[in-house]
């Protein structure tokens, strides 16, 4: 062990999926290089005392959308970044529903350097899943994943590049066929958008019964998104047996039971590579809440008990809080027409202060949820072992969390540029209170310290071959 380290996280408890272990964390060069006992207290260039706090690996968020380039109204890779600072997070994933959006290498290599120059965390893009032809480049050239919504909303405004929808189960195939060959994960927004529509329009929007208690009525019956979901995510699972593709389920829990059913049949009975994300508001978005903030949260927990089954049997392999933000004025004309309204929910800064809450109720442990939020992710994004894991040699990205703070989820708080909170009100009970990335503070004792450009970009397993 050197003499002397850059920082020393001392006197926390440290959580792996494992269990916990009271040491003091040492980091050298943006690196973990030692867990050393409590008492043999490291000499330290820095030093953040972590007495009575829980030391995490650094927490990751997979399903990001952070709006840039196109839609910098609602967001973009500074503002986004940064609410996913102050909620903890030191990495995250984001998606490519942007204009242009990145489908092509020229279109993928612009957003990459935008990003660069303006995230505060580390972050992965995905490659936008529309040519069958440009997957290949866009694995080369980076990309973490590749991302394909097999969906169009019933009034064209989902994916809000409405030529991203892919319903042709064709070009679907195609893609799985493409994104195969590279060795990336693919993860799909399934849908069967043509009966999602009819089912929709007959019973709601024909009927005028489009008001925001008619649409999660609508949603709770299984015709927005639900049931249609469930059918896409069945056809896409054959398919991807049969490409042998690497299929990542995106919405587990926004989709009936039915769907759990079959990534589980998939997953344990077949063997098939596959892995499910859960939305923490399919688990916490109660009616209550649901009702009071109304079309700022286009899904809601109507059965809990799936996703909670799903985190407890393994069909589910990690946890978001989806990030999908619009402007207050884009959102509001949704009380009284919500299916005519882009379809959105913040996570980014509230995902990990919901979980906390919901350790400290008993429903999950910390070695779980540092399972779901850090290493599952970064195993199945391929950035294991730089992260997702406090063990030596991993990337310095840490997430130090107070169980015993509390606080209430507000717009005033929030650093997204939406200036708005689907969970506005709620209490939350466990707080992040650091976010050290590559061994550098970006929230510090609740303040955001980091700056725009520090936030690396990290490429898929794909690039690395090259
Ligand atoms: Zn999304």
């Amino acid at each position: 062990m050197r003499e002397k380290v850059d920082l020393a996280v001392i006197n926390g408890e440290v959580v792996s999926s494992n269990g916990r272990v009271r040491a003091n964390v040492c980091v050298s060069d943006g690196r973990i290089v030692a867990l050393t006992a409590p008492d043999a207290t490291p000499a330290a260039a820095r030093t953040i005392d972590a007495a009575g706090l829980h030391v995490l690996p650094g927490l990751i968020h997979v399903h990001c959308h952070f709006r840039e380039p196109g839609h910098t109204y609602k967001e973009d890779f500074e503002t986004g970044t940064r609410a996913a600072a102050a909620g903890g997070i030191t990495f995250c994933l984001d998606m490519t529903n942007n204009d242009p959006h990145p489908t092509t290498l020229e279109a993928f290599a612009m957003k990459r350097e935008i990003a660069s120059a303006k995230a505060l965390i580390d972050f992965g893009l995905y490659g936008g899943g529309l040519y069958p032809k440009t997957v290949a480049t866009l694995a080369a050239a980076g990309a973490i994943g590749i991302k394909i919504f097999n969906t169009r909303h019933v009034k064209e405004v989902y994916p809000y590049i409405s030529e991203l929808g892919v319903v042709d189960h064709g070009i679907l195939y195609e893609l799985f066929e493409a994104v195969a060959d590279t060795g990336l994960v693919c993860s799909v927004h399934h849908d069967d958008s043509e009966w999602c529509k009819r089912m929709t329009f007959r019973d709601y929007i024909d009927r005028d019964k489009i008001d925001s208690a008619a649409y999660r009525e609508c949603y709770a019956k299984g015709y927005m998104y639900g049931h249609g979901m469930v059918a896409g995510l069945a056809a896409s699972l054959y398919y991807a047996a049969l490409t042998k593709v690497r299929l990542h389920v995106l919405h587990l829990g926004v989709m009936p039971s039915g769907a759990n059913e079959l990534v589980r049949h998939a997953k344990f009975d077949l063997g098939q590579d596959v892995t499910a994300e859960l939305e923490v508001a399919s688990l916490l978005m109660n009616g209550e809440q649901a009702a009071k903030v109304g079309p700022f949260a286009y899904l809601w927990a109507y059965a809990p008990e799936h996703g909670w089954n799903a985190m407890a049997s393994g069909v589910a392999d990690m946890l978001v809080g989806e990030h999908a933000p619009h402007t207050v004025a884009e959102v509001e004309p949704g009380w009284q027409d919500n299916f005519s309204i882009p379809l959105g929910i913040t996570g980014a800064q509230e995902f990990i202060p919901l979980m906390l809450t919901e350790v400290n109720r008993g429903r999950l442990s910390l070695e779980t949820l540092v399972r779901l939020c850090a290493e599952q992710p970064a195993r199945r994004f391929g950035v294991h072992p730089r992260k997702g894991t406090l063990d030596v040699g991993a990337d310095a990205d840490i997430t130090v969390v107070d169980m015993n703070r509390r606080d209430v989820l507000t717009r005033a708080n929030m650093r997204s540029r939406s200036g708005h909170t689907s969970w506005e009100g709620v209490p939350v009970h466990g707080m992040p209170v650091h976010t050290i990335v590559r061994g550098e503070s970006v929230m510090h004792n609740g303040a955001v310290v980091g700056r725009p450009g520090y936030g690396r970009f990290t490429p898929g397993i794909a690039a690395k071959r090259h």
